[in-house]
Formats: structure tokens, C-alpha cells, sequence
């Protein structure tokens, strides 16, 4: 390894081994692979003439962090001047603030205007980077009257970065409706990938299927949660939510009732944090480990439950299973299958086959 950086220190140690080239001045040129790149996350104060100074101390080079930026704006082909203006969407961490790109940083660093959701929440993470740049207000009370004043700036020429306050703007987080507006607009949207809490669960969970679908949060109010919940039990997919602490018992409490209980479920609470936890189980015993302790209903979660266990064709879907039994109970086995054929949608012959069945495992 050619350097190390040190962050605290505003200086990155460079190369202690290299034989770096002197220029026409006397100076010593450093050649990009010499040069620790992810030193360059040091605080940066650009007026700092330390900044930009590098020397050798002990047999040791150490760079200004400016020296470092300039340096690494060479090898990316980025600098203030050199982005243009566009509105840039930059995924942020969930949890770490180490989590976000090179790119991303340098991005931030170099826009004229970072909109966020909050510009508190914003500034820690800028802060904790050395990035001294105006924020903007954006969040869904203001989305649209913000997405007109990034449009007036652009219009102006100014570089903007779009950033929500956790992981990929957009995904469950405003962003979208000003992405939409600033492309009629006819202004370049350039995104900027990162983290996301929905596929760092993914990507932990092991789970064999290669299709999911990302259903983000389900409805607050019980009656919609569960008409949702039914109306996704067929998708032939594992299902990706994000829920809230104080929502995320009720939730897996719907999700076991209405799902088969044999499918599993991937808990990942807490990701990329102290308290990360990540657990796969069968959906029918997930209330019980979540009861086990009341730190496990705590922090941030993300839900992953496997696709649908294969069924034969003839086999009918939770939804049609509960409208038969309904109908069962009240009307006779051919009236029930034809009422609920005309409900469900589903084929009358399987309906009948099932009523049958059901009728006869009830005698
Ligand atoms: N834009 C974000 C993304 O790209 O993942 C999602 C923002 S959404 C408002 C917040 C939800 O994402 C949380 O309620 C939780 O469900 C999920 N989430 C965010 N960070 C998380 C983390 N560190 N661990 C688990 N879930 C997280």
C-alpha cells in the first residue's frame, strides 16, 4: 500500500516507500497511484493555505487535503468547473456515515447547492465529510415549490445535488416528483448510486429468488394493510417493506396471518448500524422472536419475505381460499364455487374441487 490517510489530523500521510519525482521548481510531483485517494476525505477548508501544501516529515509525505482533492479531481476528470449544470441525486448512508462513494463526495463538494430533507441531518453528514456547501429545504410538505426553485437555478447555470436524509432519494423519500418536474424542465438528472436500506437486506438475506418485489411501506390503518397484504400473496416474488418501530408488530403479526406461515421472513433491523441485526426464520415463528426481547422491535427495519411456496396449477390463492370458506359456510358447495368463480376470477372447476374438499375434511 502506497499511503494511509488520517482524516483527524487534515493531513494524509502519502507514501512513506515512493521515490516521487521532483519538477521544474524544485517541488515534488506525485503520480496519482501514489496518492492514498480515500485520504482525501479529510476535512477540506480550500482557503487554507496548509490545505494545500504537502512535506516530508520522517521520511514521510504528507499532503494538505486540498493537494489530495486537486489530485484525485485530476484522475476522476471532476472539478468545480468541470460538472455541469445538472440536477445530481446522491444516494447518502442508511447508518455509516463511511457508506458513500468517492463520486458522491466529490459531487457534494463541488455543487453549488445541496437540497436535502433536512438540512440539520444534512449538515452532519457534510460536516462530518469537511464539506461547507448552501442547502436547500426539500421534503414532501415542499416538494413542488422547491423543485421550482432548483428548476429557476438551473436555469441560472447552478449544479445542484439532490440527497434525502437516508440512503437513495426517491425510494420511499422525496425525490421523485422533483426529479419528474426538473426533466420537463428539460434539465439533466444524473444519479449518483449508493446505499439503500432495501437491497443491503437483500444482499444479507440470502434468499434463492431471483425476483423481488420492493413494496416499501404497507398502509398504517389495519383494513388497508391487509387488503394490501392479500392482494400481494400471490405475487410469485419475495416481498421487500420497510416498516417502523412502532408499526413493525402489528405488521408481521398480518404478515403471518395472511401469508402462508411455512414462507420465511428476513428481519434486518438496524443496518449498517451498532445494533445491526439480521434474521431469517419461517413467518409463523417471527412474533414469537420478536416477543422474546423488546430491543429486537427496536430502530429501523427492513422486511424480506420468500416468494410463495410453488403450488400446482390447480392449487387456488389465499385471497379465493378465504372467499370459498366464506361462502362455504353460508351456501351450498355448488353455489358457493360458482359465487365465488365470479368473485375471485378463478377457474369454477377448481373452486368446486376445493369446496368439495373442504366440505368433506369438515364431516
Ligand atoms: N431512501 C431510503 C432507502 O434508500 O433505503 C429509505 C427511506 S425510508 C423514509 C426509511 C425506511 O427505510 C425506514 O423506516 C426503514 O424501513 C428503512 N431503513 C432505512 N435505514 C435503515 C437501516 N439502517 N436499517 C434498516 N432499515 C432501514
Amino acid at each position: 500500500m502506497l499511503g494511509g490517510g488520517d482524516a483527524g489530523r487534515r493531513a494524509a500521510v502519502v507514501a512513506a516507500a515512493t521515490q516521487p519525482d521532483f519538477d521544474e521548481h524544485g517541488g515534488r510531483t506525485l503520480t496519482a497511484d501514489q496518492i492514498d485517494l480515500a485520504a482525501t476525505d479529510a476535512e477540506i477548508a480550500v482557503n487554507d493555505f496548509q490545505a494545500m501544501t504537502f512535506e516530508m516529515r520522517g521520511g514521510r509525505i504528507f499532503a494538505g487535503p486540498a493537494f489530495l482533492l486537486a489530485a484525485r479531481h485530476r484522475m476522476t476528470g471532476m472539478n468545480k468547473d468541470s460538472i455541469t449544470a445538472a440536477l445530481y441525486v446522491v444516494a447518502t448512508p442508511i447508518g455509516n456515515l463511511g457508506d458513500i462513494s468517492l463520486r458522491a463526495l466529490d459531487t457534494l463538494r463541488s455543487v453549488d447547492r445541496v437540497a436535502c430533507e433536512d438540512t440539520r441531518h444534512a449538515r452532519h453528514l457534510l460536516d462530518h465529510h469537511g464539506i461547507r456547501v448552501a442547502t436547500l429545504a426539500l421534503h414532501q410538505h415542499n416538494e413542488n415549490e422547491a423543485a421550482t426553485k432548483l428548476i429557476h437555478l438551473l436555469g441560472e447555470g447552478k449544479r445542484i445535488a439532490l440527497i434525502s436524509d437516508a440512503g437513495t432519494p426517491g425510494v420511499s423519500d422525496p425525490g421523485a416528483r422533483t426529479v419528474a418536474a426538473v426533466r420537463a424542465a428539460g434539465f439533466p438528472v444524473i444519479p449518483l448510486p449508493g446505499a439503500n436500506a432495501a437491497v443491503t437486506a437483500l444482499s444479507a438475506a440470502g434468499l434463492a429468488a431471483e425476483r423481488f418485489l420492493f413494496v416499501g411501506f404497507l398502509p398504517a390503518k389495519v383494513g388497508a394493510r391487509q387488503t394490501a397484504i392479500d392482494a400481494l400473496a400471490a405475487v410469485d416474488a419475495a416481498l421487500v417493506f420497510y416498516e417502523a418501530p412502532h408499526r413493525v408488530m402489528e405488521t408481521i403479526a398480518d404478515l403471518a396471518t395472511r401469508l402462508e406461515p411455512q414462507r420465511e421472513i428476513v428481519i434486518a433491523r438496524e443496518l449498517t448500524k451498532l445494533f445491526e441485526q439480521i434474521v431469517r426464520l419461517p413467518l409463523g415463528e417471527a412474533m414469537a422472536w420478536l416477543q422474546a426481547d423488546a430491543n429486537r422491535q427496536r430502530g429501523e427495519f427492513v422486511l424480506i419475505v420468500s416468494a410463495p411456496p410453488a403450488r400446482d396449477a390447480a392449487a387456488l390463492d389465499a385471497a379465493s381460499e378465504r372467499v370459498l370458506a366464506a361462502l362455504l359456510a353460508e351456501l351450498p358447495v355448488k353455489q358457493a364455487a360458482k359465487l365465488a368463480a365470479q368473485i375471485t376470477g378463478q377457474p369454477k372447476n377448481a373452486l368446486y374441487a376445493r369446496a368439495l374438499a373442504l366440505k368433506n375434511d369438515a364431516l
